[in-house]
């Protein structure tokens, strides 16, 4: 039989209502400062972390601080995908809600979309930013939210945002009947690669582009220490370096998730002398010296996202008792969908001004709200996975460039 609505389910939010952050990494941290101008709402975060110790340098995308269309698509991998994907009205809306952003925000996001930041330096300023704020207080919780804890607390009308990160706390259960033991009942995954992330300060100017790519990699047959240009930058005293390497699923396994760069030389010879040979080409070119040691994570780089990101299957289930039947529930940032490649957070701060767009329209019917969100989420899924593709396809062709034959075997041209 064919589930009817149930009436006590509501078309509608209340004009004035409650909305729950749980997490307040960068991105529930902007989405939290976004709404807690906005009139009739009373926010509560959540975050179990009680400092902010994650120093890795950011960077954020131009296209946040965009005031036209242009600006926004000015990355010359994506720009023609923006046009492939969204709407012209569409661009429009999300140009003028940047517009409507408070200044002490907006500000903010100017600053970090120039150059680079410490993740912790973004963090803890949005955290102030919030607690300073004299209009309105954000209720703030300290603990480690659990999926039932999170149910619990739901009155009907509220709204519930998971910006738990990769390991999202609700992802999975935003799918009716999907059972404990079905885990990654609504993720898909694309695991592109296993890699090792090396980031390292040097005391001289070095700008990186792609011909330095390969120069530098040429007696590197394999293991090629590939610098993200765009991540490379000089403060006016030193080089900030990253670069990602290439590894197997063994090699990968054989490692701790973090160690220092004589870790690597002690127990993989192979892949260190590939980095240090790039290391000392710098060096010979620009003169310059290493400063401190290098810091190395392993990473699995996954490419995924939650099939669906609201609670919309809940409202239409039979299970209209629950409570993501009658409080609408959305994943953010990294919970929602997850891109290698140094773009999340832009991509996490675009969609939670998206989302803020949506909840300060109160009168929105529900439905409308979780349909509007999924479709946006959709898009910039879209969009993501094209621009990880390409950047990846081209990472694959750039560590056979040595071998034309290995080359052509990934060209499949037609
Ligand atoms: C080496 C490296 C370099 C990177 N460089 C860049 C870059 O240059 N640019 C870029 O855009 N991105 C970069 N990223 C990715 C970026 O760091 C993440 O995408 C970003 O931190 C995701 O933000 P988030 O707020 O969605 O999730 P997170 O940062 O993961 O925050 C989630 C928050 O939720 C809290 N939380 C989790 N579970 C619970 C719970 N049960 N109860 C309460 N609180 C909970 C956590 O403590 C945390 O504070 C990089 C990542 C790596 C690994």
């Amino acid at each position: 039989m064919t589930p009817q609505p149930d009436p006590t389910i509501t078309d509608t939010l209340p004009s004035r209502g409650r909305v729950h952050v749980i997490g307040a990494g960068p991105v529930g941290l902007l989405l939290t400062a976004l709404l807690q101008s906005m009139e009739g709402l009373s926010v509560h975060l959540y975050e179990k972390r009680s400092d902010y110790k994650r120093t890795r340098m950011v960077k954020l995308a131009s296209y946040l601080v965009a005031d036209s269309v242009e600006s926004y698509r000015s990355d010359h991998i994506d720009g023609e995908s923006v046009d492939a994907i969204f709407d012209p009205v569409e661009l429009d809306e999300g140009l003028a809600f940047r517009q409507s952003i408070p200044s002490d925000l907006s500000s903010l996001l100017r600053e970090w979309s120039q150059g680079f930041c410490p993740l912790n330096v973004i963090e803890r300023s949005l955290s102030s930013l919030i607690d300073a704020r004299a209009s309105s207080t954000v209720q703030r919780s300290s603990m480690v939210m659990t999926p039932d804890d999170a149910m619990a607390m739901l009155a009907p009308g509220d709204i519930l945002i998971d910006c738990t990160g990769c390991k999202s706390l609700l992802r999975d259960h935003l799918v009716p009947n999907a059972g404990t033991a079905d885990v990654d009942a609504n993720t898909l995954n694309i695991r592109l690669e296993y890699a090792i992330v090396v980031t390292f300060l040097y005391g001289q100017a070095y700008a990186c582009n792609e011909h330095c790519k390969y120069y530098k990699n040429v007696e590197n047959q394999e293991y090629k220490f590939i610098p993200a240009v765009h991540r490379t930058f000089y403060d006016g005293n030193i080089s900030h370096v990253t670069g990602i390497v290439n590894i197997t699923a063994e090699d990968y396994d054989a490692m701790p998730s973090q160690f220092d760069g004589q870790w690597l030389r002690d127990h993989f010879p192979g892949v260190a002398r590939s980095m240090d040979r790039f290391i000392d080409k710098i060096k010979q070119e620009t003169h310059g010296e290493v400063m401190g040691d290098l810091e190395i994570v392993r990473i699995p780089l996954n490419l995924y996202r939650g099939r669906n990101a609201t609670s919309r299957l809940w409202r239409t289930s039979a299970l209209a008792n629950h409570p993501f039947a009658k409080s609408p529930v959305f994943l953010l940032g990294d919970s929602a969908i997850g891109s290698p490649y140094f773009q999340s957070i832009s991509l996490g701060f675009e969609c939670a001004m998206f989302l803020a767009g949506l909840i300060a329209q109160r009168d929105l019917p529900v439905d409308d709200m979780l349909d509007r969100y999924e479709l946006f989420i959709y898009k910039q899924w879209l969009r993501v996975y094209m621009r990880s593709k390409m950047i990846k396809h081209n990472k694959d062709l750039f560590e056979s460039i040595d071998d034309p034959l290995a080359l052509l075997d990934k060209l499949h041209i037609y």
